[in-house]
């Protein structure tokens, strides 16, 4: 033990963040609520439009969560009780809570072994004259192959609905963003996403004039014009404060999202040959945002490489334990153990280590070497 305390490394440090926005957030939180305009007012509308101008669409319609536009996006696809939906079962729960809202059926289907994002081989497998829409999740911040779904899905009469919460700025396989892929695509902006609002925060995107009118209808009550009710919809607004600060965030994404591609590649380069398997980098990285930076242990170490990083004040999050096929409340889906072996295998040897644009080159010279450490030493 060394005398003095080395400082900890978080996994995601929203302070050191905050630090170098703070002024400007202060202040637009203060024009918001001297203007008492709390509801979907001038700074919801702007983000709107700056975020689908960033994405790349004709609209973006900003909404109170990730699952929210999950849920308003499967429902205006019109995914009803009967359908089937089709997606991983190697992602966040709402991807799967939100089918399940619609009363569809989740098919949940393997993944790559190499870039654990959804196989498309397995979405082919699994169609049926019931299957309604794919949703592929750009993982980690990794954007997915869009062209062998696309293939899959066309002529069909499939609709594709990008699971975007982890991917904000990703390019995909043919340079547009992910986002804009999908007939209408999903955003987070939960506290520790790339683009992360200060509470609860999400987005639509899509081209299709008739469907962003009809989200714009479903996140406030199905109304067309105040208190006039044509759908039954939700309250699904995003806030004038979190607008206002999303609209600062936006405008520094592409620079922060550079620092964590940075880091990316000095972990990559401190991490070749030490045993841990790295995230593989796409060959154009400006497919890569590294929402998270999500290393593979096998042999059995991965808990135990863990808690030697707690030890050591490096903090770390499994992304993510338990599968969704294998969850407790998922169980009436009559999934078995075995039933996704690499889902399965992959879930038992992920391990996220700290990643945010604010991480100096010395902390991750820090985190490498402590991994370093304990792989030689086990
Ligand atoms: C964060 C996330 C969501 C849900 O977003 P919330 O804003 O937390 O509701 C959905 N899907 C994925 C893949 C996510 O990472």
């Amino acid at each position: 033990m060394t005398a003095i305390a080395t400082q900890e490394i978080p996994l995601v440090d929203l302070r050191a963040q905050y630090a170098t926005i703070r002024d400007e957030v202060r202040k637009a939180i203060d024009e918001v609520l001297d203007s008492m305009q709390l509801t979907i007012g001038p700074n919801v509308k702007a983000f709107d439009q700056e975020f689908a101008s960033y994405i790349g669409t004709k609209h973006a319609i900003g909404v109170g969560s990730g699952t929210d536009a999950l849920q308003l996006a499967i429902r205006a696809c019109g995914v009803s009780s009967g359908d089937e939906v089709i997606t991983v079962s190697h992602t966040f729960f709402a991807t799967v809570e939100a089918i399940l809202y619609a009363n569809a059926r989740p098919i949940l289907v393997e993944i790559e072994e190499r870039s654990m994002l959804i196989d498309p081989a397995a979405v082919a497998a699994a169609i049926t004259p019931r299957t309604k829409a794919i949703i592929p999740v750009h993982l980690y911040g990794r954007g997915v192959d869009m062209k062998p779904l696309r293939q899959i899905a066309q002529d069909r009469n499939i609709t594709i609905i990008e699971d975007a919460a982890q991917a904000h700025g990703a390019l995909l396989d043919d340079g547009q963003k992910a986002g804009a892929a999908g007939r209408v695509n999903c955003f987070s902006f939960y506290c520790s996403k790339n683009l992360g609002a200060y509470g609860e925060a999400g987005s639509i995107t899509t081209n299709d004039d008739r469907l962003a009118d009809e989200l714009r209808a479903l996140r406030e009550h199905g109304q067309s014009t105040r208190y006039y009710h044509p759908v039954i919809g939700y309250n699904a607004r995003l806030d004038e404060l979190q607008a206002a600060i999303l609209r600062i965030k936006l405008r520094r994404l592409e620079q922060w999202n550079a620092r964590r591609r940075e880091i990316a590649r000095k972990y990559d380069e401190r991490l070749r040959g030490s045993g841990v398997i790295p995230p593989e980098i796409p060959a154009d990285i400006r497919r890569h945002v590294f929402y998270t930076y999500t290393i593979r242990v096998t042999g059995g170490r991965r808990d135990d490489l863990r808690k030697y990083l707690g030890e050591h004040g490096i903090g770390t999050q499994i992304h993510y334990p338990v599968p969704i096929h294998l969850q407790q409340s998922a169980e009436f889906l009559g999934y078995r153990k075995g039933d996704l072996p690499v889902t399965e295998k992959v879930a038992g040897e992920v391990l996220s280590i700290p990643m945010f644009p604010e991480l100096t080159d010395e902390q991750v010279d820090r985190v490498a070497t402590a991994i370093r450490e304990f792989m030689k030493a086990h």
